[in-house]
């Protein structure tokens, strides 16, 4: 039999969402519409709680058309104008930065997340420091805060107690994987991340990207099935041999496009740096070499 050469099948390209909809009595979505290969129809921006004044978890890019179709979504979805406050899962652009459109039109709004000093300025305003374990109230919805770094230092996720469901932000995405930045990220946080999530024992997950997830443990499995199933992979080239990044990418990513090898270049620099950490794997000018 043919070796699997990935273990996640589906991804981000061509997924389309609504602008907005309800996924239950507490939970509805409007759409960022910030769409590309990464984000796939754009960042989920969830409305959470049961009244008319529901929390925003995750804020989107800043988009121009967004404020109106918050507004919208706010209207169709809940019946109201207003919002509690703002929610983050962490400071990259597609979450953090539609917080400057969403005070000015809803209110002073307070800015819960996990800071991330130099990276949470996009808010234009203090944030509301949260730390692992903190709850959230909204009306009808407890959030508390699990920290998941990995994907990047600030993470938070939030699992939502009325519906054994996990807001997983960037950590787990409705299609496709997720990236590991080889700068700011940390594969090995990543893994336990992960592994923490499934120890909540889900029933659902609601992804900052792309569509909910029913079969929130079996999805957790299959992304650290993924990544066990990669590092493999690169573990195999390297007993060939020294290789640079980019050539790993080529022997790896076989079924991937091209204008994705940079993204790929940036997973397979994580992997070798998990790797060099658990003194595995050394690096000498650019080629990466198996010490074992
Ligand atoms: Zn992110």
């Amino acid at each position: 039999m043919e070796k699997p050469i990935r273990v996640v099948k589906d991804s981000m390209i061509g997924v389309k969402l609504p602008d907005y909809s309800r996924h239950s009595a507490i939970v509805a979505s409007v759409l960022g519409k910030n769409p590309g290969p990464f984000t796939g129809p754009g960042t989920n921006t969830y409305l959470v709680g049961r009244g008319r004044r529901p929390l925003i978890l995750d804020t989107g890019a800043g988009v121009a058309v967004y404020p109106e179709l918050l507004a919208r979504g706010l209207a169709e979805l809940c019946g109201s104008q207003e919002l509690d406050k703002i929610v983050v899962t962490h400071a990259h652009g597609d979450h953090l930065g539609g917080v400057r459109q969403i005070r000015p039109r809803f209110g002073e709004l307070e800015i819960l997340k996990m800071p991330w000093p130099g990276h949470d300025d996009a808010a234009g305003a203090p944030i509301t420091a949260l730390a692992d374990g903190d709850r959230v109230e909204a009306d009808g919805a407890t959030l508390r805060a699990v920290f998941t770094p990995g994907h990047a230092p600030d993470h938070l996720c939030y699992y939502l107690e009325q519906e054994r469901a996990i807001f997983t932000g960037d950590v787990i995405l409705g299609a496709g994987t997720t990236v590991i930045p080889d700068d700011t990220g940390d594969l090995g946080q990543y893994m336990n991340s992960l592994r923490r999530l499934l120890q909540l024992d889900p029933e659902l997950i609601y992804p900052a990207h792309g569509p909910v997830i029913r079969n929130a443990r079996e999805k957790i499995r299959e992304y650290i099935a993924h990544r066990e199933l990669r590092e493999q992979q690169v573990l195999e080239v390297l007993r060939e041999g020294p290789h640079q990044v980019m050539a790993m990418v080529k022997r790896i990513y076989i079924d991937v496009p091209a204008f994705l090898h940079n993204a790929a270049a940036s997973s397979v620099r994580s992997h070798l740096r998990k790797l060099h950490k658990e003194g595995v794997v050394v690096e000498e000018e650019d080629n990466y070499w198996r010490l074992s």
